[in-house]
C-alpha cells in the first residue's frame, strides 16, 4: 500500500479521549520488544515514527496513527512487563480492555508473537481475550529474518497450535529487516476496514 500521509494524532488514557472522525481502527498489540514499533514503521514507510523500545514502568498509552486519512492504526502498550507492580498492571488492563470491548470503530486487531520462540501464556491470553469478544484477528510472527527459512513451517505449526488459531482468523510470518510480509499485512488490514 502507498502511503501518503502519516499522522501521530493523539494518545489516549481513556475512552473521552480517542478520536472523534469515525476512522476505523485496527489495533496493533503485543509483548514489549517483540518488534511493535518496527512492524508499524514498516508499515508506514517511516524509520523512526512510533517509538521503539518503550521503556517498562513509563506512562503507557494508545497511541493513533492517522494513515492517508482513511484508518487509524492503534499502538495499544505492550504487555508482560514483569517489573511493573500489579496496580500498574491492572490500571494497562483496564485501559486496554476498555478500548478492545468498547470502540465501535476498531474493525481488527494485530497481535504480534516472535517468530523465534512458542507464544508466551500473555500472548494466549490476549488472543483468548480477543477472541472472546470475537475481534478480527491476525497473528504476526516478527523477526523471521532470524529464522531459518526450513524452520518456517514449525514456526506456522508452533504458533497455530499454541495458541489453537480459529478458522476466522490468520497467521503471518513478518520481518522489519527484510520487510517480508508487509504487503500481506496490509491486505489483512484492507480487507478488515
Ligand atoms: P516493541 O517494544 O514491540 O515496540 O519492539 P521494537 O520494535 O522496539 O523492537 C525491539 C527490538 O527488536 C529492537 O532492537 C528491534 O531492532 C528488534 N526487531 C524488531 N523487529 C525485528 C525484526 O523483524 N528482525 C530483527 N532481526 N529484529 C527486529
Amino acid at each position: 500500500m502507498q502511503i501518503n500521509d502519516v499522522k501521530m494524532d493523539l494518545s489516549a488514557v481513556s475512552a473521552t479521549q480517542y478520536p472523534k472522525e469515525g476512522l476505523p481502527e485496527i489495533a496493533l498489540a503485543g509483548r514489549s520488544n517483540v518488534g511493535k514499533s518496527s512492524l508499524i514503521n514498516t508499515l508506514i514507510q517511516r524509520k523512526s515514527f512510533a517509538r521503539t523500545s518503550s521503556t517498562p514502568g513509563k506512562t503507557q498509552t494508545l497511541n493513533f496513527y492517522e494513515v492517508n486519512q482513511k484508518l487509524y492504526l492503534v499502538d495499544v502498550p505492550g504487555y508482560g512487563y514483569a517489573k511493573v507492580s500489579k496496580k500498574r498492571r491492572a490500571e494497562f488492563g483496564t485501559m486496554i480492555e476498555e478500548y478492545l470491548t468498547t470502540r465501535k470503530v476498531l474493525k481488527g486487531i494485530i497481535i504480534l508473537v516472535d517468530g523465534r520462540h512458542a507464544p508466551s501464556e500473555d500472548d494466549v491470553s490476549m488472543y483468548q481475550f480477543v477472541s472472546y469478544y470475537k475481534i478480527p484477528t491476525l497473528i504476526v510472527a516478527t523477526k523471521m529474518d532470524k529464522v531459518k527459512k526450513n524452520q518456517w513451517n514449525k514456526t506456522v505449526a508452533v504458533v497455530t497450535k499454541t495458541l489453537q488459531i480459529n478458522q476466522r482468523d490468520q497467521l503471518q510470518l513478518f520481518s522489519s529487516e527484510t520487510k517480508f510480509g508487509r504487503e500481506k499485512v496490509w491486505q489483512w488490514i484492507n480487507e478488515h476496514l
